[in-house]
């Protein structure tokens, strides 16, 4: 029997639905929770996604400000806005889109936006509270990948979760917070020698690589929850992930697709950041 599919999108509106509520709910008291989003630079990839996550804003009825900034502006500046940011009561969460023009350093300007308002969740005292287990802003992918896997009803106490990747934004923050779910956590990267022994054995896998085919059918165990990070494009320029979906879904138990998987699920985790952060501030 093929693979039950984890649609992020439905998944998403749910959740956006819910967000929406609490968001109106929280703006009858006075308190209308505030994204800003910043921009530099014309890369128009970043512009879609820094276009689709205002979009999402208004759409759950957030106020947003969307600051558009030329390539060339020196760093002192960027670093000077996000003070005043950090400081204007109207905006809970702060999100500055990467990457960065080369002469701006991304962690330093990450490490200005103010502790209570890194929605991103990509500070180091952010990436400390999870490994510490303590409240703190979720990194918005591995978030969302972890309600995808919620959201199948499959208690994670005990399973095995194997992550391919090891980056600070998705590989790390998933398998800590696959850990924290009480699962057993295997993380695979570039020097990895033999991935299949390890995703063959596991009953979930997180596939946050960046290159196409890299999870096949013979590497997964049946009836494993797998989940797509990867955004890539094949031969003819369509969108695919990481996972060799057509294969893999005649052999896992459920599958997230690419699009539709993961992708709207990074936004509407960002939505219930930034929500919390201005529910926090309220309370
Ligand atoms: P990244 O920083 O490039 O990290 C990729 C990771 O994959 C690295 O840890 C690397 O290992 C590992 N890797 C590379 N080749 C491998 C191999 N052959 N076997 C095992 N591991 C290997 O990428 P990222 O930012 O984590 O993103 C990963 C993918 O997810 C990309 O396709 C990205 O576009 C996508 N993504 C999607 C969303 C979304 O919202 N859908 C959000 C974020 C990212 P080393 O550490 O050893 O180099």
């Amino acid at each position: 029997m093929p693979a039950q599919l984890i649609s992020g999108t439905a998944l998403s509106q749910q959740i956006r639905a819910d967000v929406a509520a609490r968001a109106a709910a929280l703006t009858a008291r006075g308190t209308r929770p505030g994204l800003a989003v910043i921009l530099v630079g014309d890369d128009p990839a970043s512009a879609v996604y820094v276009r689709n996550k205002v979009k999402a804003c208004a759409e759950a009825g957030f106020h947003s400000v969307l600051e558009q900034f030329d390539a060339t502006l020196p760093e002192a500046d960027l670093l000077a806005r996000i003070a005043a940011l950090n400081a204007d009561p109207a905006i809970h969460g702060i999100l500055v889109q990467m990457p960065l023009p080369k002469h701006i350093q991304p962690q330093k300007v990450i490490e200005t936006i103010a502790d209570s308002k890194d929605v991103d969740g990509f500070s180091v005292h952010s990436a400390g509270a999870l490994a510490s287990g303590l409240p703190g802003f979720r990194a918005c992918t591995p978030y969302g990948c972890l309600k995808l896997i919620e959201s199948t009803g499959v208690d994670l106490r005990g399973k095995h979760a194997v992550v391919i990747g090891r980056s600070n934004t998705v590989g790390k923050p998933m398998a800590l917070l696959l850990l924290q779910a009480n699962a057993t956590v295997t993380v695979c990267h570039s020097a990895t020698p033999d991935l299949a022994v390890h995703t063959r054995q596991a009953d979930v896998v997180v596939a946050a690589v960046g290159r196409r085919n890299t999870v096949t059918a013979d590497m997964v165990k049946p009836g494993a929850i797998v989940i797509d990070v990867g955004m890539n494009r094949n031969e003819a320029g369509k969108l695919c992930g990481d996972v060799d979906f057509d294969g893999v879904r005649e052999v896992a138990g459920w599958i997230t697709p690419v699009p539709g998987g993961v992708g709207p699920m990074t936004i509407t985790m960002l939505l219930v950041n930034t929500l919390e952060s201005a529910e926090r501030v309220t309370i």
